[in-house]
């Protein structure tokens, strides 16, 4: 076991948010030496250590309260926390800062030779995603009877495979949804990474170590804009 008296946080090892989030604790001032294959990464300046995994890991183990902190897209945050309320599994947790990158759309896209009028053309259809309980609540809100078809990968190509009539992913540019033939509808989420802390309390020294932390990112972002 690793020493509980470090502050532990959770960053996406690769992916979109790793080098941002990195680069992020790095220019507030804390020294870093990042191994590729390991899965933890300790501080040589402060008592702070990085635990290095998938972000769909991360929301889960700060309600667990099994890191400290973490940082994570909105998008995978919230559905976590609506998963978990669905079973009454434990959800919470505090937004400590709403940072400036990660920034994305969850948006529901159809193949361009759909007919579409507006969000009751979705009645009766499937929609192919990787946030079912984000795009069920978006039904429900809308009140609109079409079912969520789960796919962890590669549901871009969905209604081209005809296992969907539609998609509901994550856009950006909005390159990837041009070049399989899809056109983007109706946005339902708008995400970017925030650093979110555990509910339960921290010990008095960690806390202050937070405490130090914030002002510091809190400059950096000042700083870009
Ligand atoms: P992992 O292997 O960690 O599970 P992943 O493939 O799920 O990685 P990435 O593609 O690295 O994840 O995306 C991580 C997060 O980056 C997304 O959940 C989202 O919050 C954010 N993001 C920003 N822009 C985009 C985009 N254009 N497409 C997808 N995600 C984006
Ligand atoms: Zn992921």
């Amino acid at each position: 076991m690793s020493d509980s008296k470090r502050l532990k946080i959770a960053v996406q090892k690769k992916g979109r948010l790793s080098d941002d989030s990195i680069a992020l604790l790095k220019a507030i001032g804390i020294k870093l030496q990042i191994r590729d294959r390991l899965l933890i990464a300790h501080s040589t300046n402060q008592p702070i250590d990085l635990l290095l995994v998938r972000d769909d890991d991360i929301p889960g183990l700060v309600m667990d309260g099994v890191v400290d902190m973490g940082f994570i897209g909105e998008n995978e945050l919230e559905e976590k926390m609506l998963e978990r309320q669905s079973s009454k599994r434990p959800a919470d947790f505090k937004t400590l800062r709403r940072l400036d990158y990660g920034g994305c759309r969850l948006s529901i896209a159809i193949p361009n030779e759909m007919k579409y009028d507006d969000v009751t053309s979705l009645n009766g259809k499937k929609v192919a995603t990787t946030y079912p309980y984000l795009l069920e609540r978006y039904f429900k809100e809308k009140n609109i009877d079409a079912s969520a078809v789960m796919l962890t990968g590669s549901v871009e190509v969905a209604p081209r495979a005809g296992v969907a009539d539609a998609i509901c992913d994550l856009v950006s540019t909005g390159a990837t949804l041009e070049a399989n033939g899809l056109r983007e509808e109706e946005v339902i989420f708008e995400s970017k990474a925030v650093l979110i802390q555990k509910s339960q309390p921290l010990s008095d020294d960690k806390q202050a170590l937070v405490n130090r932390l914030l002002p510091r990112i809190d400059g950096v972002m000042q700083a870009k804009e």
